[in-house]
């Protein structure tokens, strides 16, 4: 008897221990109704100055307020995922409109998709050279065709012709970005960089000045009044590409998913994994055919793309509310705002 009483005593503690474990784990109850990314990549406090972090800073602000004006207005998650997307376009500081990368050709050619939690709906072009905002060329072809991507000049053709707005080729021009490719060419032509896995590895891990060619794509995905979910993404892609590369971010299910039955999701890093891992709609079938949290998926998705070589990150945001933020590179300029208007900003890991 004596040993009986033991046993349930010890099974009482033991419980008592979890649930207090699970409460520790269950803390953050707050509820997301957006968060954002401005590229994954090798962002390191020292190579940082405060004036260029507080630019970063103040224009993940400014992209995450725009969002949240709109959902507390009532209007939808893919309103608020566009213009967060168009703030963060707008800004010289991250690859995706006005700061996008440059061709090995000395052009800009850029990607972008969006997705409709609720309808499954999809809109994305790739390779286009004159629209300033890309993610609205998405929408335009998810709203207004009866197709989910279009590329190049018919890209732009149709996007001009429904209200996107174009401009010419000089507007993407940046000094930095120039530069970068610039000195991306110089190294390929001495051999420090190639465009193959491993020099592009070894640069990363030496940390030279340009291990980075990418990084500063954008993503958004939000939650609005009405409990649907959209997702967007928008990039210049990859310093120095050719051939008519496109990366993953215009790609449905690679750079962007989203599902009311389970979270919207949008990606960061190298491209060429995260295609080959169909890593956001991985994501999103990890949490519906696993029960995964999004936390947990987007680190399993993450682990994957790290051992098959590749890096970056992915946010997310479920249907109730919960966000991830996971990367496996030194930083990822993100953000959330939860559903009381509470702004917070990341940079470093
Ligand atoms: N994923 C983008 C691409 O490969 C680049 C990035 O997210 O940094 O085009």
């Amino acid at each position: 008897m004596k040993n009986i009483f033991r046993i349930f005593c010890l099974v009482g503690v033991a419980s008592a221990v979890l649930s207090c474990t699970d409460q520790a784990v269950k803390t953050d109850e707050t509820k997301y109704v957006m968060v954002i990314h401005g590229g994954a990549g090798t962002i390191e406090k020292q190579h940082m100055t405060p004036e260029k972090e507080a630019a970063y800073t103040a224009a993940l602000t400014e992209a995450l307020q725009s969002g949240y004006d709109l959902l507390k207005e009532g209007k939808s998650s893919m309103d608020a995922v566009q213009a967060a997307v168009n703030v963060m376009e707008n800004s010289p500081l991250f690859n995706a409109g006005k700061g996008a990368v440059f061709t090995n050709e000395g052009k800009n050619e850029l990607d972008a998709s969006i997705m409709d939690g609720k309808t499954l709906k999809a809109g994305a072009v790739a390779g286009v050279t004159n629209i300033k905002n890309p993610i609205n060329a998405a929408r335009a072809v998810m709203d207004k065709s009866e197709h989910v991507m279009m590329v190049g000049k018919g890209a732009e053709l149709f996007a001009a012709s429904n209200g996107c707005d174009t401009v010419p080729a000089s507007y993407f021009f940046t000094q930095e970005r120039w530069d970068q490719l610039q000195r991306t060419k110089r190294e390929e032509e001495t051999g420090r960089a190639a465009f193959n896995d491993v020099d592009i590895r070894k640069s990363r891990i030496s940390g030279v000045a340009d291990a980075d060619k990418k990084f500063g794509t954008v993503g958004a995905v939000a939650l609005d009044k009405d409990g649907n979910l959209a997702a967007g993404t928008s990039t210049g892609g990859m310093t120095n590409k050719r051939y008519g590369r496109v990366g993953d971010s215009p790609i449905i299910g690679a750079g962007t998913y989203c599902n009311n039955l389970t979270a919207g999701i949008s990606s960061t890093g190298w491209g060429e994994y995260y295609i080959r891992e169909v890593a956001a709609n991985r994501v999103s079938a990890l949490i519906e055919l696993k029960k995964l949290s999004i936390e947990d998926a987007t680190k399993q998705v993450i682990d994957e793309i790290g051992k098959m070589g590749g890096d970056g990150g992915i946010i997310g945001l479920d249907k109730s509310g919960k966000v991830a933020m996971t990367f496996n590179t030194s930083g990822m300029y993100r953000g959330t705002v939860d559903e009381n208007g509470k702004i917070s900003v990341y940079i470093y890991k």
